[in-house]
């Protein structure tokens, strides 16, 4: 038997930020358990756009912090700050106002810009149903899986330990605390914490102890389009009138998710078994919105498509905390489309829980968090929701 004082199960983004943040803190020894290759599940599949906009202030909080954590890796994370757009028909402009206010109040550098401001610095775009606009000069994008391995680095530069080809079979528990895990292949490995950040799988980690852990797996499809001409640096666009997000690609190439949930019920899968192309029928619909709000493309055609699953809880925002009657056991899932932003943060944030009992933010609350949210009919909303755009933000 061997013995670790923390155990982080999963290796995505998250497991990795929450080992860098408890190893980079000095907490003893870290261990991180992946059952396949680090980075292979959500994280894999990450957009990977950087921006501090969000309706929920603690997220926006969130994300603000994480900046300067993927400045500093810069390249290496293949960060492009090209900046990020949000754009806004007549239904959506006081929630965008309000939004914006909110976070210039957080410190985050953000601007209102009109129609006009927005089509100069995107030529190519149709910006005649566009009300209002924000503008974030230093978001844009990176590579979550980049981000991942290098939150990994640092993780065991601090004395933590990954474990690949290591699924976890079950969380142990002594009375009402956490004692460790029991891996498939039968060894036990103690802690002290045990911290879940396994995605959707972390569903059944937590019913095996009897908890409910309300998580869906939300599939969601991304094309990479090539215009017809190669790409300048464009800022990230978050269309809320066409309900569709695009960047650059660092190719040259354009990518495009959609971001109209209303199917929700309809595109729900096992991440485990799912069909990673766009449906002909889907790519004819983003085709029709990506045309519409880009006419300037002389020649766009779809590359290739192909899709992830997003961990989804029923109000599209995470679980990040200890969880009730069991001591020592931490979950930190169901990041949505949220989590490649926020990662450094988060990791921060566990390690406040873990080394302070609380957090040590005042942006960010932790009770924001709370699995019992759920159960108490208290869940976490955006305090200015868009109209028909409300999930995402
Ligand atoms: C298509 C798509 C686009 C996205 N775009 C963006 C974006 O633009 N911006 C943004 O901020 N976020 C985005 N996200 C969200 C972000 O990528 C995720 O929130 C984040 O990567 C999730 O990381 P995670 O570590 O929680 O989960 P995962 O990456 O899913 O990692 C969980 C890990 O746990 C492992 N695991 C599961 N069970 C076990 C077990 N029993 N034992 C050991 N290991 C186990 C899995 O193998 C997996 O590696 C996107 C997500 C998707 C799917």
């Amino acid at each position: 038997m061997t013995r670790q004082k923390a155990v982080v199960i999963g290796g995505g983004l998250i497991g990795l930020a929450v080992a860098r943040s408890l190893a980079g803190r000095g907490f003893g020894d870290v261990l991180v358990l992946e059952r396949h290759a680090l980075a292979g599940g959500g994280t894999g599949k990450s957009s990977g756009i950087v921006r501090a906009h969000y309706g929920v202030p603690s997220i926006a909080a969130m994300a603000w912090r994480s900046l300067p954590v993927l400045e500093e890796l810069g390249d290496d994370v293949g960060l492009r700050q090209v900046g990020y757009t949000v754009i806004v028909g007549e239904e959506n402009v006081g929630p965008l106002k309000d939004n914006i206010a909110m976070h210039q109040a957080l410190g985050i550098e953000v601007d209102l810009i009109d129609a006009d401001q927005l089509a100069a610095m995107w030529p190519m775009m149709h910006t005649g149903d566009v009300a209002l606009a924000a503008y974030e000069p230093r978001g844009g994008f990176a590579d979550a899986t980049q981000l991942a391995l290098q939150l990994g680095r640092r993780a065991r530069d601090h004395g933590a330990t990954v474990r690949q080809n290591t699924p976890v079979a079950r969380i142990l528990t002594d009375g009402d605390a956490v004692s460790g895990v029991e891996l498939e292949s039968g060894e036990i490995v103690e802690a002290d914490v045990v911290v879940v950040a396994a995605g959707w799988w972390s569903k059944k980690l937590m019913a095996d102890l009897g908890i409910d852990f309300p998580v869906e797996g939300y599939r969601s499809e991304l094309l990479i389009v090539d215009a017809g001409m190669p790409l300048p640096d464009l800022p990230v666009v978050s269309d809320l009138v066409s309900l569709q997000y695009c960047r650059i690609e660092g190719s040259g190439q354009f990518l495009v998710g959609n971001s109209d949930h209303a199917d929700f019920s309809h595109k729900l899968v096992d991440p485990d078994r799912y069909s990673n192309v766009a449906s002909e029928a889907s790519i004819e619909g983003y085709a029709e919105k990506l045309m519409h709000r880009f006419p300037g493309f002389p020649d766009p055609s779809v590359t290739h498509t192909y899709a992830g699953v997003y961990d989804v809880p029923p109000d599209w925002n995470p679980v990040i905390g200890p969880v009730d009657g069991v001591d020592g056991l931490v979950l930190c899932a169901g990041f949505a489309g949220h989590g490649f932003k926020i990662s450094p943060a988060v990791g921060d944030l566990v390690a406040d829980l873990v080394l302070e009992g609380d957090s040590t933010d005042p942006d960010v609350p932790a009770s924001d968090f709370r699995l019992e949210r759920f159960a108490e009919g208290r869940p976490l909303n955006s305090l200015h929701p868009y109209v028909g755009a409300g999930e995402m933000r």
